[in-house]
């Protein structure tokens, strides 16, 4: 493959999964040394960084090794070798649309599958499996919307921009966002400051980790008028949210909304239609009249409850 692809896909980067080398640990270095030292959680906290630029992740990596005696393992001596191709802070520049690793989603489909089929199984077993998967992944789907529809607002910190993070995005990307937004207000802080033209500013942003030491300076650039913001941390272009520099200078600016160029759909809270979790949808309803009328009803109630979800007055209304 590390020869093919770059004939075939030319325009692409080959990138080995970093899942699989991670997984790798248990087998290649001494349990001894796993179980008994923080070992396997340094070089998580390392190999996952992606704020960090490669000479810091080399540098790092040398430090971690000397610190466990490790300067002469074969199999990390060989990892450290192609770097290039499975660690995060070499990839920093390449967008990847909202998936953080290319292979994650058929891996998992692959895995998800496996569970409960073999190759063995018949075609009606197969599709037995399918449909006990299918219907395990709906049941998941509504838990989560449930979690999404349910939960209250708890802010961290009394920026608006939280509370308009929360109204958009569901209960799973808002923890995310949520981590940005405070980590914007309290890890980050602005060193510069400059105005290349009338509209635009070019505005330098520290970068601290949880122990505030600095990891990095990145470079947000600015639209004073509609608000537009990129950051040198790529952050939006990898994942698709906004990042911490970027919460960090509309803090400063007095930001209240994330623009709508900055809001994935498929990750709104409304991004799967109503009908999707209407009862008629569900497998082996009663289609008699009164039964289709009571569900149809039960709909518009729990409808309206949604719209309703924040806003006590509206409940309050909806009761009476
Ligand atoms: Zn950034």
């Amino acid at each position: 493959m590390l020869q093919g692809v770059p004939m075939v896909f030319t325009e692409s980067r080959h990138r080995l999964c970093m899942w699989h080398i991670m997984k790798k640990l248990p087998s290649k270095i001494s349990a001894d040394v796993l179980d008994n030292t923080d070992l396997r959680s340094c070089i998580h906290r390392l190999v996952w960084n992606v704020y960090i630029k490669p000479e810091t992740f080399e540098s790092r990596w040398n430090d971690l090794l000397q610190t466990f005696g490790l300067q002469d393992h074969s199999w990390l001596n060989d990892m450290y070798n192609i770097k290039h191709l499975w660690v995060p802070a070499y990839f920093r520049e390449l967008p990847m649309c909202c998936l953080m690793k290319t292979t994650s989603r058929c891996e998992s489909s692959n895995a998800a599958f496996k569970v409960n089929s073999t190759s063995a199984n018949t075609l009606v077993q197969f599709m037995m499996c399918f449909e006990n998967r299918v219907d395990s992944q709906r049941y998941r789907q509504r838990v989560s919307e449930y979690k999404t529809s349910s939960t209250m607002f708890t802010g961290n910190t009394d920026l608006a921009i939280e509370q308009h993070a929360f109204a958009i995005y569901t209960n799973a990307v808002f923890a995310q966002v949520q981590k940005e937004i405070i980590k914007g207000k309290f890890l980050c802080y602005i060193t510069n400051q400059t105005e290349p033209s009338n509209s635009s500013l070019l505005i330098d942003v520290t970068h601290l980790d949880k122990r505030n030491n600095i990891t990095n300076v990145y470079q947000v650039t600015y639209n004073t008028v509609d608000q537009s913001a990129s950051c040198s941390c790529r952050n939006f272009t990898r994942i698709g949210y906004l990042c911490r520099h970027v919460f960090c200078v509309y803090r400063l600016k007095n930001v209240e909304r994330i623009p709508p160029q900055y809001i994935n759909d498929r990750w709104r809270r409304d991004a799967l239609p109503k009908q999707v979790f209407s009862i008629s949808s569900r497998y082996g309803v009663n289609p008699h009249a009164p039964s289709v009328m009571r569900n149809e009803i039960l709909d518009l109630v729990t409808e309206c409850v949604d719209v309703a979800r924040t806003d006590e007055d509206a409940l309050a209304k909806l009761v009476d």
